[in-house]
C-alpha cells in the first residue's frame, strides 16, 4: 500500500492580498469576486495524488488585518509549509513580507515558505519587476517566487505541486 501523507499548510499576507480567493480557486475551481473578509483563520482540506503518493493538505486561511494577528500565533504549531502572498499590482504589499516570515517560522526556523504574487491579470507585462520580490526570497531563503491569478487560474495549481514536492522530499531525506 502506498504511503499516506497529511501536511498542515498555511497562508499568509496582508488583507485583501488574495489569500481566500485563491484557496478558494484551488479547492472549489472558481473565481471569487467578492469573498467575504477572513475573521481570525479558517481551514479548508484537499486531498490529491502525486506520483500515486497519496497527500492530504489542511490549508490554513490566516485572516490578513492586523488587528487578528495577535490569534495567528496559536496556529503556527506542526505547520509543514507556508505560502506567503503578496498583491503584484499592490507591490507595498510585499513590505511586510518580514512580519509575515517571522510568524510562520517561529517554532521552525526553517518552514518552507513558497512566495506568490498575486493578481498577475490586473497587472501590466512591462510593469513587472521581479528584482524586489527575488531579493526577499533569497533574503528567506523561500523555495520559489511565482506569479499566479486567482482569476484566470494561472500557476494556481502548480504552487501546490512545488510545494507539496518539496515537503515529501524532506520527508524522505528525514526516513533515509
Ligand atoms: P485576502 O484578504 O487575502 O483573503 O483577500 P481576498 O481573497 O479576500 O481577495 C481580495 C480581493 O481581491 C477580492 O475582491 C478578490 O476578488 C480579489 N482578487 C483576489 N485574487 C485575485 C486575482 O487573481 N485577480 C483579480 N483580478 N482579483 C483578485
Ligand atoms: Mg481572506
Amino acid at each position: 500500500m502506498s504511503k499516506r501523507f497529511l501536511f498542515k499548510i498555511l497562508t499568509v499576507g496582508d488583507g485583501s492580498v488574495g489569500k481566500t480567493t485563491l484557496l478558494q480557486r484551488y479547492i472549489g475551481g472558481f473565481f471569487e469576486a467578492n469573498p467575504h473578509m477572513t475573521i481570525g483563520v479558517n481551514f479548508y482540506l484537499k486531498r490529491l495524488f502525486l506520483n500515486s503518493v497519496d497527500v492530504t493538505l489542511q490549508l490554513w486561511d490566516f485572516g490578513g488585518q492586523a488587528r487578528f494577528r495577535f490569534l495567528l500565533k496559536k496556529y503556527v504549531g506542526g505547520a509543514s509549509g507556508a505560502f506567503l502572498l503578496y498583491d503584484l499590482s499592490n507591490p507595498s504589499t510585499l513590505e511586510s513580507a518580514e512580519e509575515w516570515v517571522d510568524l510562520v517560522r517561529m517554532e521552525n526556523k526553517s518552514l518552507p515558505i513558497l512566495l506568490v504574487g498575486t493578481k498577475y491579470d490586473l497587472i501590466d507585462l512591462e510593469k513587472i519587476d521581479d528584482k524586489e520580490s527575488n531579493i526577499v526570497m533569497a533574503k528567506f531563503r523561500m523555495i520559489a517566487n511565482i506569479k499566479t491569478s486567482s482569476k484566470t487560474g494561472l500557476n494556481i495549481e502548480d504552487i501546490f505541486e512545488i510545494l507539496v514536492k518539496e515537503l515529501l522530499n524532506r520527508q524522505k531525506s528525514k526516513n533515509y
